[in-house]
Formats: C-alpha cells, sequence, structure tokens
C-alpha cells in the first residue's frame, strides 16, 4: 500500500471525494471532469514546488517494482491461475457495485495526486504541467467508467458476460492515465486484469498499481483481481501475450508491437491503439494566432512524445505563402525554456530514451528541398534533452510526410487549396488525430467530411483528449484489433460478449 509522501496530500479543495462529500455525488449519467491543478492559487504553487524539489531523488516505486518482477514459465502461469480465478469471482458482483468501489479508486487517485505526478517525472522525465493533466484523465477514467459499469447491469433481455483476463499493456509517455484507463475500464467490465507496464514506465506503473490495489482491497474485491506484474520482452513476455489464460489484450504502442503481439498469437482478442501521424491543417480564414498556439502546443508538449501529436502542418494558400504565420511559429518554438522537471521554468522537458535511430535522424538530417525553420540542437550529453525543431519544405511522399518520429520535431508542408491539404493528411498509413483551424463553416464541414482520423479537433489543439467528451482512438493503421475508443461504453463491451436476447424478448 502506497500513502502519499508526507506534506504532499493534494490540497483539501483539490479533492473531488471532499467535493462530493460537500455537494453529494453527481447521480449516473451525471459525470464531471476533474479539474486541473491551477498554478494562479499559491497553495497549489507551492504544493508543485514541493513536488519538484522531491523528483531528482524520487524512489517511489522500486520496491513495488522488485516484488513484482516475474522471471519463471511456473511462476507466470500461477499468476494467471489465481488472476482468471479472481475474475471469475468478480464477475458476480453487479456493475452497480464494482462501480462503487471505481468512485473509491477515482479518490484514492486524487489523493495521490502528488505520488503519481513525482513518480512520472522522476522516471521519464514529464514536466509537472502536463502530469498533472494526466493524473486528472486517470481520475476521470476511474468516475466515467463506474458509471458505465451500471449501465452494464441494465439491459433488458441480455447479460453481459466479462472477460474472465484482461492484460494491459500501456505505452510509457502516459504511464498513469493509459494503464489507469484500461485497468479501469476492464474492472468496470467485470474482468480482472494484469497490467504489465513499458518497462520504462515501471516505477510510475507500480505506483499506480498499489493505488488501485489499496483501494480493491479496502472495498473487499476479490484478492488477485489486479496484479501488476514486470516480465522481460522475451520468451516470458511471449508466453504472457500468447497465453490461452488471457481472454482479451488491450494494448496501446507502436503499430509494430501489435503486429509482433499477433505473430505470437494470431487469433489475439486484441484492442490497440497504435501508431500516428498527424497533422493540423490551417487554412486563410483562420485565427493565425490560435493556429500558432495550438500547434505549438500539439507538436511540442511531452517533447513530441504522444501518439496524437502534431507531428504536421499543412498552410493553405496565402497561410503558406505570405512570411506571417511562420515567423509567429519560429518565434513562438525559439522561445520554448527547454530542461528538465526538476525545474520549475521547463515548458519542455527532456525525450524519455536518448535519441537514437529514427528520432535521432529526425533531429539531424533533412530529406530532399527541406531546410530549417528553428534548427534542433543537442543540449546536454545524456543525449535525452534537445530543443525543438522545425523543418520547412517538408514534400509530399517524403519520409518525414510518412513516417512517425515520436519526438520534438515539426514538419511545415504546403497546399494551393483545403481539398489539397486533406489529400496530403490522408495520403498517410495512420488516422489517429487530425486538425483543422479554419474560421470558414463550408471548410470546416468539407474537412469533417473528407478527414480520414479517429480523433477530429477543429480550432482546438489535437492533444488532450478529455474522457466522455472526446472518446479516442484511430483508425487506418492507428488501430488494430476492435476499433473502438477508449473512454465510451462501447470500449467496455469489447472487454466481454453478450448473450443473445432471448427469444419473444
Ligand atoms: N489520449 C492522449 C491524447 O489525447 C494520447 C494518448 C497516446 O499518446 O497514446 O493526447
Amino acid at each position: 500500500p502506497l500513502a502519499t509522501p508526507e506534506g504532499l496530500l493534494a490540497p483539501a479543495s483539490h479533492r473531488v471525494a471532499d467535493r462530493y462529500a460537500a455537494v453529494g455525488r453527481p447521480s449516473a449519467g451525471h459525470f464531471e471532469n476533474t479539474p486541473d491543478t491551477d498554478p494562479s492559487v499559491a497553495e497549489f504553487r507551492r504544493w508543485g514546488a514541493d513536488i519538484t524539489a522531491r523528483v531528482a531523488s524520487s524512489t517511489l516505486g522500486v520496491k513495488a517494482v522488485q516484488e513484482a518482477r516475474i522471471t519463471s514459465a511456473e511462476s507466470l502461469e500461477s499468476v494467471l491461475g489465481r488472476v482468471r480465478a479472481a475474475g471469475t469471482t468478480w464477475a458476480t458482483w453487479s456493475g452497480a457495485s464494482r462501480g462503487a468501489v471505481l468512485h473509491a479508486i477515482g479518490d484514492a487517485l486524487e489523493a495521490n495526486r502528488a505520488a503519481l505526478i513525482e513518480v512520472m517525472a522522476s522516471e521519464t522525465g514529464k514536466t509537472i504541467d502536463q502530469a498533472d493533466p494526466e493524473v486528472s484523465e486517470a481520475i476521470d477514467f476511474a468516475h466515467f467508467y463506474a458509471e458505465l459499469a451500471s449501465e452494464l447491469d441494465a439491459v433488458d433481455g441480455a447479460s453481459f458476460t466479462p472477460a474472465a483476463l484482461t492484460l494491459v499493456a500501456p505505452p510509457w509517455n502516459f504511464p498513469v492515465a493509459i494503464p489507469a484507463g484500461s485497468t479501469l475500464a476492464a474492472l468496470a467490465a467485470g474482468s480482472a486484469v494484469v497490467l504489465k507496464p513499458a518497462p520504462p514506465a515501471e516505477r510510475s506503473g507500480a505506483v499506480l498499481a498499489s493505488i488501485i490495489e489499496t483501494a480493491l482491497d479496502l472495498h473487499g474485491a476479490p484478492a488477485d483481481v489486479l496484479a501488476f506484474l514486470q516480465v522481460s520482452e522475451n520468451d516470458l513476455g511471449r508466453q504472457l501475450v500468447a497465453s490461452p489464460l488471457v481472454d482479451r489484450v488491450i494494448l496501446t504502442g507502436a503499430y509494430e508491437t501489435a503486429e509482433l503481439f499477433r505473430s505470437f498469437r494470431p487469433d489475439l482478442p486484441l484492442l490497440a491503439e497504435t501508431s500516428g501521424k498527424n497533422a493540423i491543417i490551417v487554412t486563410p480564414s483562420a485565427d493565425l494566432d490560435l493556429a500558432v498556439k495550438d500547434v505549438v502546443a500539439s507538436a511540442f508538449g511531452h517533447a513530441g512524445q504522444k501518439c496524437s501529436a502534431a507531428s504536421l502542418v499543412v498552410l493553405v494558400g496565402s497561410v503558406a505563402t505570405s512570411r506571417r504565420f511562420r515567423s509567429q511559429l519560429i518565434d513562438a518554438v525559439s522561445s520554448l525554456t527547454v530542461g528538465y522537471p526538476t525545474d520549475a521554468t521547463t515548458q519542455m522537458g527532456p525525450v524519455i530514451e536518448p535519441a537514437a535511430g529514427k528520432l535521432l535522424d529526425g533531429l539531424t538530417k533533412l530529406g530532399a528541398g527541406e531546410t530549417w525553420a528553428v534548427q534542433p540542437a543537442r543540449l546536454d550529453d545524456s543525449g535525452k534533452l534537445w530543443s525543438p525543431g522545425v523543418r520547412d519544405g517538408v514534400a509530399r511522399g517524403s519520409a518525414f510526410h510518412r513516417t512517425e518520429y515520436f519526438g520534438p520535431i515539426l514538419g511545415i508542408m504546403t497546399a494551393r487549396t483545403l481539398d489539397e491539404a486533406i489529400d496530403i493528411v490522408n495520403e498517410v498509413d495512420y488516422g489517429l488525430t487530425s486538425g483543422l483551424h479554419s474560421l470558414d463553416a463550408g471548410e470546416i464541414g468539407t474537412w469533417l467530411d473528407r478527414i480520414e482520423a479517429g480523433n477530429l479537433y477543429v480550432n482546438r489543439g489535437i492533444t488532450g483528449a478529455i474522457v466522455r467528451r472526446q472518446p479516442f482512438g484511430g483508425w487506418k493503421k492507428s488501430a488494430v484489433g476492435a476499433g473502438t475508443k477508449a473512454g465510451g461504453l462501447n470500449y467496455l463491451i469489447g472487454l466481454g460478449s453478450w448473450s443473445s436476447v432471448p427469444a419473444g424478448a
């Protein structure tokens, strides 16, 4: 069990449990998004500074990770057997009772907001201002799926049978929100969960799992309904994915990882959100100041390490031919403060591992006809800290047009018309997020009709999907397996099966 580090409890007005105690919890169907920490409040700024001070020396989660390591095929099979058995009991609980436990988990996550931010920042370099909304998203998933769990009870004439065991394989870039969302969806549906974190984010996963496990225990959920385990990505990893004891796999990661998982087990029941190569189109009717702000936030938030990040901006007509948008963009990008989360002034943090391979190419090599509008620079010996880059003149069909780089680099492309811009965007293999900046209703309609992506944003950044408002998921090569989006009832339904509706019902 994990307690919030002493003195770092979230300030009282922040705690959802306390707010609900005062006003009563919203009834089913009335879901309220959890607020992020407001840095304009002095008390919250001090709280943030306390977390920042702890980041450099944090050891949160280390012990839990050591305990969770599985090293033999026999122990893996026995854990899977225990978890599956717990799932069979958990499935007998009504959705409403499971939902009550999920609400308690949401409150426990809020009470441990500081610890979750600290472990993400210390382990993965995520800045505090990115980690805080990530905790809010995890809390939102708990309360939202809690409400949906009771809806599974309320379908006339048909009953829902959850998967007994769901394997959750999250990525390292959202080491709290994504494992929380996947785990809580499965728990809400009535399935037991094996959570296997991505190796670069295992401490964050361990802290998250301890918070959830403690709340599950306190509320009488079957022991072993959640198991956090760390297996190395060798034969044991393959055994885990391929095990017939696993009924569903929720994967968030690279497209290639989904293919690898499928090669382990061709009939794998997979719900996977995979890679993206996302663009924002800016037309002459746009509010250009807003467009610059949204492009910068979408491209360089978390150093571009989001599946949802903007990797391309496609300038249309006079936006492409005049200097205004480009010069504002260059000023804005060049003025970003780059550093580690141990420094409160940092706006853009490091990449998680020293840049190598494709990412290093993206940061250092130009393609034919490209120029640096802002040239990225390596800022220290670690190979992790890079200033942001913008390349101009990205050609249609080039490597930069079509490849996901997952780092702080943005490419500028140009088009004569909106239709041409849409063709350029649709030409990539992926379709996760997409953005349009335009104040023209006709243009917005055209774009909505033609653009091929799962999450569409008009006059807004393209990262930071909000629970319930924007269920998240892609199409084309951005999704593999059941294509339902995280954050909706269909997602829970994908984690089990319906009995056929009885005749005459
Ligand atoms: N849900 C996140 C967002 O909307 C992206 C998740 C991901 O990177 O996989 O920004």
